[in-house]
């Protein structure tokens, strides 16, 4: 397994100061192949742009979570705008920004003008968002709704709202991920959420240092954890973990810009079959295509090709695409 990509790591927090180098070689020895860090504040959006330069592996985002919205001041964009610059091929979305109504560090109205004037830095930028919301579900889908026609792009990441929602930011182009609380023996709901999630908008991410997975759970989380997020989805999508690796790291590459480039081929192996890819000019208008959507595998397909994969088992050919 050599393309984990975990997309939600705090490891600026003081948890792992002393061991990040141990922890990041960790992370790699598990098939991490990026990290994407996101800020919390003003103060760790500066933490974040220095890891993004000590570390390769490291990508960040910069932004002021509700929590921290308290005091919040238009005046902040600049400065935000500043750690974006700083480091401007690897800071590559803001965040993490949103609502929380579950604590009440923040009044409403403030998280609302924070998350508002930070949307606006997005899009004015063109990076992604990504996004924290607690108990504040409809708050979350009227913004969501007005912003994304300009553009947005975002990721609702630990996702924790109703399935109708989940399907309706899908629909809008957004992505979802959820930590390692989907193998949490109680979270049968949270599954089945997931599990109806096309693999075409998830991400991986650990949520370090919190959300450890079964069967750390209790521990503080690190990115090498991701991998039994990544086993947990695979189950739930009847995909192998290599399967959903490889598509959540090219979602991850398609939005967020981090990791490598996928290779492209004609003919590849999926699970125990082979995936033949023959011709891009098909001019039909099959349901069960992903074409249109991304060049990618998607699970309906999977499931076509599992029929016929008497066919396409240990079958080598060579195809020219003219
Ligand atoms: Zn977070």
């Amino acid at each position: 397994m050599k393309n984990l990509t975990d997309t939600h790591a705090h490891l600026f927090y003081p948890d792992y100061e002393e061991e990040l180098d141990v922890i990041i070689e960790r992370a790699i020895t598990s098939g991490v192949e990026s990290i994407l860090v996101p800020a919390t504040d003003l103060a760790s959006s500066a933490k974040v742009v220095e890891l993004t330069k000590k570390y390769d592996i490291i990508y960040g985002s910069v932004g002021v979570h509700p929590l921290d919205s308290k005091e919040w001041l238009s005046e902040w964009i600049p400065l935000l705008e500043q750690t974006v610059l700083a480091n401007k091929d690897k800071i590559v979305a803001i965040g993490e920004i949103g609502l929380d109504y579950y604590y009440d560090y923040s009044p409403k109205q403030k998280q609302i003008e924070a998350f508002r004037d930070q949307l606006e830095l997005a899009i004015k930028l063109n990076l992604p968002v990504i996004i924290h919301n607690r108990d504040s579900d409809d708050d979350m889908m009227e913004i969501i709704r007005e912003f994304t026609p300009r553009g947005l792009r975002a990721q609702f990441h630990c996702f924790n709202a109703p399935l109708e929602h989940a399907l309706e930011y899908v629909r809008m182009g957004h992505m979802i991920s959820f930590t390692g609380n989907i193998t949490f023996k109680k979270a049968e709901e949270l599954r089945q959420i997931a599990a109806k999630v096309h693999p075409e908008h998830l991400l991986l991410e650990t949520d370090s240092p919190f959300m450890t997975p079964v069967p750390f759970r209790g521990k503080r989380n690190e990115p090498a954890n991701v991998l039994y997020v990544a086993e947990e989805l695979a189950k739930l999508h009847h995909l192998t973990v290599e399967d959903i690796t490889r598509i959540t790291a090219y979602n991850a590459w398609r939005f967020f810009k981090i990791g490598k480039a996928p290779e492209t081929s004609i003919v590849y192996p999926i699970g125990d079959a082979l995936y033949v890819n023959v011709t891009n000019r098909c001019n039909a208008d099959c349901v069960f295509c992903g074409r249109k959507e991304t060049p990618f595998l998607a699970d309906i397909i999977w499931g076509w090709i599992k029929m016929m994969s008497p066919v396409f088992n240990n079958m080598s050919m060579q195809l020219v695409l003219r």
